[in-house]
């Protein structure tokens, strides 16, 4: 038997509060073997919460623990069955440091899964020692721990989409709390199905305490709030709508330059083809963000495409409009205004505001928009295109969120 002192020494190495160790063995090409006990005698009876200490049964387990000066630690664990004394049923003590039907400890599966966030399963396997599979596997059931939870206090919700492979029209649907900036799920489609098998599962108790549900202009997310949400209110996202604009706006730059390529007099082409060349980001962009050469641009095209210039105004028009801290009412009467004024210019995207003015007007009131959803999407094309030797969407979404929600 190993001495008192040799013991408390090996207590010291792997720091388990709840554990002490009773024994130990040192197993040539395999590693360290500590045989561990719980330092309670006592414990919990789950259903009736009084304690026992009559043993039923012991189950002793072999976990894997973090390694120690390069040799492969493992814990003996005798989890003891307890047979609680009031109603009379037996039952597992519960140890913090191990989760009861996992061959590892907790600290190595946060070390692991820390570790792959920022690097990849290969290079963390052969850190540690593991095989890939027993990486994916501490992966997977963490995972699964995740997604066991339901959205807490979820009260802003928004949902976007991001293409899955890049230039196919192959979206997946982004849900994201808009208060605490981070995503709730992301579904391999965007269609209803999909959705409406996710937002099921949430159950009726948080889909009812969902307040505002911020969307693209998509009819089908339209339908399904409404359906399922009876307290959420619908609004349209103002950097969509804003979207719809700058479409427009680029239609009719391009068709200047469509007109400049067509014309015979050569003075007139090349005037007008040289006044469009490299505007468009010119005016896309905001007014306050030009700079000197694209103030210049911006004249230079005032001579040569008038109705260009005045839809650009039109549009920063829209803008302020949504950047304004004015009342409901003003801002409503002021996109009244605006699409009296556009609707010659921007036929397309009036129309599609109108349609929408329901679920526009309601941004006025609260100022909610999915400008947190940018953020996200950037990350989560990030982790897509390290690709980390990920060839699915499910093993992406696992990634995703577990680097949105996995504290380390
Ligand atoms: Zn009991």
């Amino acid at each position: 038997m190993p001495s008192f002192a040799e013991l408390t020494v090996f207590d010291r190495i792997i720091k388990l509060p709840q554990l002490k160790v009773k024994d130990y063995q040192f197993i040539d090409g395999f590693g360290l073997v500590l045989v561990v006990e719980n330092i309670e005698q006592k414990a919990t009876c789950p259903r009736c919460g009084k304690t026992s200490d009559r043993l039923h049964q012991n189950h002793e387990r072999l976990v894997r623990d973090l390694p120690h000066a390069e040799h492969d630690v493992y814990l003996k664990v005798n989890r003891r069955q307890l047979k609680c004394s009031h109603c009379k049923k037996p039952f597992s003590e519960e140890l913090n440091c191990l989760r009861k039907t996992r061959n590892y400890t907790e600290r190595l599966a946060r070390k692991v899964i820390t570790e792959v966030l920022e690097s990849d399963i290969k290079n963390v396997a052969k850190r540690h020692n593991l095989s890939e599979k027993e990486v994916e596997t501490i992966l997977k059931e963490k995972f699964s721990d995740l997604e066991t939870e339901k959205p807490q206090g979820l009260k802003k919700l928004g949902i976007d989409e991001i293409a899955w492979v890049k230039g196919q029209k192959n979206y997946c649907a982004v849900l994201v709390d808009l208060e605490t900036r981070k995503p709730i799920d992301i579904l391999e489609k965007r269609t209803q199905e999909c959705l409406r098998k996710c937002f099921t599962k949430w159950g009726t108790e948080v889909l009812e305490q969902i307040e505002e549900v911020s969307i693209d202009l998509w009819s089908a997310y339209k339908s399904l709030v409404e359906e399922l949400m009876p307290n959420a209110e619908v609004v349209a996202d103002r950097f969509h709508i804003m979207k719809i604009v700058n479409e427009e706006l680029d239609v009719e730059r391009k068709a200047v330059k469509k007109r400049g390529e067509k014309l015979k007099n050569k003075t007139e082409k090349t005037k007008i083809l040289e006044g469009i060349k490299k505007s468009k980001y010119c005016l896309l962009k905001n007014k306050e963000d030009l700079n000197k050469e694209q103030k210049n641009k911006l004249k230079e095209l005032k001579e040569i495409a008038p109705r260009l210039i005045k839809m650009y105004g039109l549009k920063e028009k829209f803008r302020s409009i949504f950047n304004s801290q004015k009342s409901e009412v003003i801002s409503l009467l002021k996109l009244t205004d605006w699409l009296k004024k556009a609707a010659s210019y921007f036929p397309d995207s009036c129309g599609t505001i109108i349609r929408w003015f329901g679920e526009i007007i309601p941004y006025f009131k609260n100022r909610t928009t999915q400008g947190v959803v940018e953020g996200i999407n950037n990350k989560l094309k990030l982790i897509k295109r390290k690709g980390f030797g990920f060839k699915n969407f499910d093993n992406f979404r696992l990634r995703s969120l577990l680097s949105f929600h996995f504290k380390t």
